[in-house]
């Protein structure tokens, strides 16, 4: 296979290079209840609450309220979409090449849950 979800760790690391250039991304951390959430529900669950914020309000075609659908916090999953440039459909596009309109494969689901677990898992130490 050769799309979005089988990106090499190094393709990775230029999407969270540029992400480090951008004062507006770097400006998240992970710090109070979302940082004590993560904490206490452990990485795992909060992987899987993400994938399903990620099923219902970025995958379809067309999202509801496409651009405004994610908050900025009250969920870790949240904070990192912000942080990652995979909060709505057209950040989706600029920051990692996935063009709106369609639905998201299931591959390219797996990509954005693993760029929001790695940047959860630079916020956990
Ligand atoms: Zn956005």
């Amino acid at each position: 296979m050769t799309n979005a979800g089988d990106m090499a760790d190094r393709d990775l690391d230029e999407v969270f290079a540029a992400l480090a250039r951008s004062d507006f991304r770097s400006s998240f951390r992970l710090r109070g209840k979302e940082l004590d959430y993560l904490r206490k529900k452990g990485l795992p669950t909060v992987l899987e609450h993400a994938a399903s914020f990620v099923e219902q309000r970025l995958a379809p075609a067309h999202p509801a309220n496409d651009g405004k659908q994610t908050p900025m916090g009250n969920h870790p999953a949240f904070v990192a979409q912000h942080a990652t440039g995979a909060c709505c459909r057209g950040c989706l596009e600029k920051w990692h090449k996935i063009p709106k309109g369609r639905a998201l494969s299931p591959a390219e689901k797996e990509y954005v849950a693993r760029v929001i677990g790695r940047w959860l898992a630079s916020q956990e130490s």
